[in-house]
């Protein structure tokens, strides 16, 4: 008998949580939960015949938190075949690191996780690497619509000098671009350079046709209003910044949530792993009408659908 693949549990509570934070066989039962909701599976070949393998002195679950399938008889933990397995880190910490991964506004550092669980800080690291390669996004679907502000900003390097007349374009930070939903969904990317060829290909891979475009005067965004469905702009050399609905101000906003963040959690990032802090800020962002139990389990799934797929890959999605 094989398991449904979308019978998954869909019901986990915050409460739950702090308890699999500080106690491995809750948190063991927890990820387990996650993994098959309430009909454990064979790893090897999909049988539901499977039994928790017990200790015989206790009589309590194994050691290892064994399963065992009666059909092909393979023994399996919940790790094989996921992230998970690829270290011999407790599964509390995992949920520990998760947790407050999807819980604080502005993130947390591998320095905190390496405080808290009491781990070196080369685990912690690895741990918040897996997270925020769990929350990497897929291209949206259904596309952004609606009124869609695109933008783009610098991040890192030294504070550009004040009452400069530049805008920061032709500096050496790195140029990150953002694509914002109005009321909806964004997507913040590292981008090659601020061309208008690079920016268009990005708005293209994300934005539906119909929808109706918002910027500032930069000159990569001239020729928008021939692919959508509109396209005004604001001129910001001219210190305009709305007029009316016509403005950037989400975009910006979340430019200035993604740099306070680095800054007062990460205490800097190199150009090299930006990328992968935009995922963990953009899934919060996207996942900001759920729950902290909720957005908790979205990561932890998400994790799930990317098991064997772990890259330090810039170019994901
Ligand atoms: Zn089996």
């Amino acid at each position: 008998m094989k398991k449904d693949r979308h019978n998954l549990s869909k019901s986990p509570t915050v409460e739950e949580i702090p308890l699999a934070c500080s106690d491995e066989l809750a948190a063991v039962e927890f990820f387990e939960r996650q993994r098959w909701g309430n009909t454990p599976c064979c790893v090897k070949c999909g049988s539901v015949e499977v039994y928790q393998m017990k200790d015989a002195k206790t009589g309590q679950r194994s050691k290892r938190f064994l399963w065992r399938c009666k059909d092909c008889k393979e023994q399996y933990t919940l790790r094989i075949g996921t992230v998970y397995e690829e270290s011999r880190l407790p599964m509390r910490h995992w949920a520990y690191a998760f947790w407050r991964a999807c819980t604080s506004k502005k993130g947390v550092s591998a320095l905190e996780i390496k405080r808290h669980c009491q781990i070196s800080y080369k685990s912690a690291l690895f741990l918040m690497n897996r997270i925020r390669f769990a929350m990497a996004p897929d291209i949206p679907t259904p596309p952004f619509s609606g009124v869609v502000e695109v933008d783009e900003t610098y991040v890192g390097g030294k504070p550009r000098i004040r009452n400069s007349s530049k805008r920061g374009r032709g500096t050496p930070k790195t140029p990150v671009f953002a694509a914002v939903e109005r009321g909806g969904r964004i997507r913040r990317r590292v981008v090659a350079d601020v061309t208008g060829k690079t920016l268009k290909d990005e708005i293209r891979k994300v934005v539906d046709p119909r929808a109706r475009i918002m910027s500032d005067e930069h000159s990569a965004y001239r020729g928008l209003d021939k692919e959508f469905a509109s396209h005004e702009h604001v001129a910001h050399g001219r210190r305009e910044y709305a007029r009316g609905e016509v403005n950037t101000n989400t975009a910006e906003s979340s430019f200035a949530l993604v740099k306070r963040g680095i800054i007062g959690v990460y205490h800097n990032v190199s150009k090299e792993y930006l990328h992968r802090y935009l995922w963990q800020f953009d899934f919060v962002w996207n996942t900001r009408k759920m729950n902290d139990g909720e957005r908790t389990v979205a990561a932890i799934q998400s994790a799930e659908g990317k098991r064997l797929t772990y890259k330090a890959s810039p170019n994901h999605a």
